[in-house]
């Protein structure tokens, strides 16, 4: 069976061009970057230029990227990084109720520690309103966090406004840019932000490897505590095979961002359209234009999400759920509620996240496959059947 692949907000697959990057850095150029010998040398000069690669696809200056393991990283130094460097003047945190785990929890936790939060609503298409941020600052409000574009229903936030609300507050804003790179133009000078979150995984890049970018002039706290790495704020010899492909992939992403998402907003419309004409009482989640190019997420009523998660796997069509299942919890999605969806609709509902490499035939074999799942499932189901 040919298997198709539809789960590109979970991750990537490394395309040839970044692997090839990364060759030699898991080969001959093996030097530590911090050695002041040859071999130390040959690294470092290259580590730069993939730092260069991220500051340039950001519209940021180079010495205001630091390197980090993870997306989750970025997420956990920016916000309590921030908090504890601004304690003394305040300890408000400003977030909005759908962000990743990576910040809710890392503002929970800081809830346990004195800090006090406030997680602002989303409307039915999980946009942040920014009357509701305005209203939400208080004197001691130190931090805003908001994520660029959601994981699950895709949604792009109006980042620039909420940034610029930040910036007439002197309050210092940080974005989860995690799902945006590649499909969203970003500029950090020109849209306000002072922090913002990426991982490597989701742009093509490996897994384990993220960045975090810090506006010339904003002090933090360091999290990782050791060497002299990364201007001393972030100790830990470089993951520099990683860091060489992720500098590729932003690059590659970004010179070919427009050309990609024209090709994927032609195929999710196509998707919404498929599903939604052969699927009775089905709904869109996320916003109709405001959302990732490569992102289809339905609620799919009188079934369950895991059940045509399965019934997908077993077509060959790897997507994803919005029920929390994979976390261990049988809870829904706190995305899907806070947008509004009972438990019930939430429970039936299925992500699907296209990349470059999913064709508009990959597009009509996924329509027929749900169909077909559905009206197996839907068979079977006493939901169902009782209406
Ligand atoms: N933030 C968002 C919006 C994400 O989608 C993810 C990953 O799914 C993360 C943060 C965490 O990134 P990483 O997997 O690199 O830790």
């Amino acid at each position: 069976m040919n298997r198709i692949y539809m789960d590109n907000a979970a991750t990537t697959r490394i395309t040839e061009p970044v692997l090839e990057a990364m060759m030699p850095y898991l080969t001959d150029v093996f030097g530590n970057p911090s050695s002041v010998h040859a071999f130390g040398r040959e690294a470092r000069k290259p580590l730069e230029q993939a730092r260069k690669q991220v500051a340039d696809a950001l519209g940021a200056q180079p010495n205001e990227i630091y390197f980090t393991g993870c997306g989750t990283e970025s997420d956990n130094w920016a916000i309590r990084g921030a908090a504890y460097a601004s304690a003394k003047k305040g300890k408000h945190i400003i977030t909005s109720q759908i962000e990743h785990h990576a910040v809710l929890h890392t503002v929970e936790q800081l809830e346990k520690e004195g800090f006090t939060a406030t997680y602002l609503p989303v409307d039915e298409f999980g946009l942040v309103n920014p009357d509701d941020l305005e209203k939400a600052i208080q004197p001691d409000t130190i931090l805003i966090t908001i994520m660029m574009a959601n994981n699950e229903i895709g949604t792009i936030q109006p980042i620039e406004q909420l940034a610029q609300i930040a910036k007439d507050h002197k309050i210092l804003f940080h974005t989860d840019a995690v799902q945006a790179i590649g499909s969203v133009k970003i500029d950090v000078k020109a849209m306000n932000i002072d922090l913002l979150s990426l991982s490597g995984h989701k742009f093509h890049a490996p897994k384990g490897v993220g960045a975090l970018y810090i506006r010339q002039g904003v002090k933090l706290q360091r999290l990782i505590y050791g060497g002299a790495q990364e201007r001393t704020q972030r100790g830990g010899t470089e993951n520099m095979a990683s860091i060489i492909g992720m500098g590729k992939a932003i690059e590659l992403a970004d010179q070919q961002m427009e050309q990609h998402n024209q090709k994927l907003c032609a195929m999710r419309d196509r998707m919404i359209e498929g599903i939604m004409e052969s699927i009775p009482e089905t709904r869109l989640n996320g916003h109709a234009t405001k959302r990732l190019p490569g992102n289809v997420n339905v609620s799919i009523r009188y079934i369950e999400g895991e059940g045509i998660l399965i019934g997908m796997d077993l077509e060959g069509i790897a997507a994803s759920s919005g029920s929390a299942c994979t976390s261990g919890s049988l809870d829904p999605s706190h995305v899907l509620l806070a947008i509004g969806l009972t438990h019930e609709i939430a429970h039936g509902s299925l992500r699907l996240t296209l990349s470059e490499d999913n064709t508009m035939e990959d597009v009509e074999i996924a329509i027929a496959a749900l169909t077909r799942v559905v009206t197996r499932l839907r068979s079977m189901s006493p939901l169902y059947n009782a209406n």
